[in-house]
């Protein structure tokens, strides 16, 4: 090849090259309401094995948050704690935890740091230029504006791997645990651990975080038995590193399907439907008030009567509402009898709300609540179909997680006559173990629909008793 025929070549080839990685780390925003999952701990999680072929595929269906906090599709390396990242358990945890559940979206948060210690995982710590824990957190809120925190792999101990730290190992775990669900609001949050390789030549620290699960709820560890270095007795290979991830998503699919632990402890769920103004008006600021979360089912009535436009939400105050933290729920695009509709006529009024939300940047709902509480199975498929994990019904009934569908969660109608105040606060003194209490109210007040309409007052009173009482308040997309 004369010269002049090379130089073509290597400037095609950059060309070619630049924009293959320029296409990778383009940002993708995030189609659905992410399944967020935090990777935190040292190299084995940040990954040390070599990028391969595999690594360069990449699909919509698994992101990760890059260095700059924007959503990218996830590759190996996910990490970027050192030059030497490389092929970890994330990828293949993701891709594991999506088989047989093609319907949902992961958003990976890679925050591990090569060689931390577990001391440096706590608030306010530092190591070298950065702050792990607290970076953690931050940007895992980052990510929890596009979707629901789901659980946290944790792998790290190589550095604390003798006699005197293993020792002190399992109370640092156990804090670690207790600062994260606080800092994160998620009590009960799935947390999986990995064990160090059984390559290291000596193993003081995974008799130690074996400990955890019979310690901490809602938390497992996966083994490394049998998992090989590459070459120095410190980090796995590049295979074994896929293997560890497939682990963590069976420990982590095994915690997520295990009923709620927290026996004894109800909830309340506070939901309010037909995007009426004064949702935004009056409800809105006194949750703020009290610090309880909410669903606020919205929909696009068809037909706003002359002078009744300003008795409903419009779009603006509705992504308002969102940014303030509140769930935005599905309550359909024309409020119409779901059971009298074919499937396709059903996607469309379920994908209308959709359509809606990503217009003004509100995540796509998880939540939908039937018009009028009407509901059956073929309603109930189209919605799982399109990725709805909770659906409202009516029935004046607890909802069981344990025998109720999540698609067909009953709720009590809540309004300021004598007879439903009665029902509502008795629904309310009789709550037990695990049962979850589903209120909906329409306006507060109701002026177009008096029949419908809850006073400010009562609504205060019932925040005033979930107060009082400690009751656990959850939107919806937290069940
Ligand atoms: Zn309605």
């Amino acid at each position: 090849m004369n010269i002049k025929l090379k130089i073509v070549f290597t400037i095609a080839a950059c060309l070619i090259c630049c924009a293959g990685f320029k296409g990778y780390s383009q940002t993708v925003s995030p189609g659905k309401s992410l399944d967020v999952y935090l990777l935190i701990g040292q190299s084995n999680m940040a990954g040390r094995g070599t990028v391969d072929a595999q690594s360069q595929i990449a699909s919509e269906a698994v992101l990760m948050l890059d260095k700059t906090n924007n959503w990218v599709m996830a590759k190996d390396p996910v990490h970027f704690d050192r030059a030497s990242a490389g092929v970890g358990p994330a990828i293949s945890f993701a891709q594991t935890m999506l088989q047989g559940n093609k319907n949902r979206q992961i958003g990976l948060v890679p925050c591990a740091w090569g060689g931390s210690p577990i001391k440096v995982w706590q608030p306010g710590a530092k190591y070298f230029e950065n702050f792990p824990y607290d970076e953690a957190i931050q940007r895992a809120k980052i990510a929890m504006q596009k979707g629901v925190l789901k659980g946290i792999l944790w792998h790290q101990g190589e550095s604390d791997n003798d006699p005197k730290k293993a020792e002190a190992y399992l109370e640092k775990l156990k804090t670690l645990v207790g600062n994260l669900r606080r800092d994160l609001n998620a009590p009960n949050l799935p947390f999986v651990a990995g064990e160090i390789g059984y390559f290291n030549k000596e193993n003081y620290i995974n008799e130690i975080i074996n400990k955890l699960p019979a310690t901490v709820e809602n938390t497992a560890v996966v083994s490394a038995k049998d998992l090989t270095d590459r070459g120095d007795h410190l980090h796995f290979d590049t295979a074994s590193a896929r293997e560890l991830g497939k682990r963590y998503a069976a420990a982590m699919q095994k915690i997520q399907q295990k009923p709620s632990k927290e026996t004894g402890k109800p909830r309340v769920v506070l939901t309010f439907d037909d995007a009426e103004i004064t949702h935004y008006n009056n409800v809105a600021p006194l949750l703020l008030k009290y610090g309880f979360e909410a669903t606020f089912f919205v929909c696009d009535f068809p037909i706003k009567k002359p002078g009744n436009e300003n008795e409903f939400m419009n779009w603006n105050q509705i992504r308002e509402l969102h940014k303030k933290g509140f769930e935005i729920g599905n309550h359909t695009g024309h409020h119409k009898n779901l059971t009298k509709l074919s499937p396709e006529e059903i996607k469309k009024e379920v994908a209308y709300i959709d359509g809606k939300c990503k217009e003004f940047g509100i995540p796509k709902p998880i939540s939908l609540a039937y018009p009028g509480n009407r509901n059956d199975t073929i309603s109930q498929r189209v919605l799982k179909e399109m990725g709805y994990q909770f659906a409202r019904a009516g029935g004046a009934k607890y909802y069981k997680a344990n025998e109720d569908s999540k698609l067909d969660i009953p709720s009590y109608t809540v309004i300021s006559s004598d007879k439903y105040k009665e029902r509502t606060m008795k629904a309310l003194q009789d709550l037990k173990g695990d049962d979850v209490l589903v209120l909906t109210f329409h306006g507060v007040p109701d002026l177009l629909h008096p029949d419908y309409s809850t006073s400010m007052d009562f609504l205060k009173e019932i925040l005033e008793y979930l107060k009082e009482k400690k009751i656990k308040v959850v939107s919806m997309k937290n069940l």
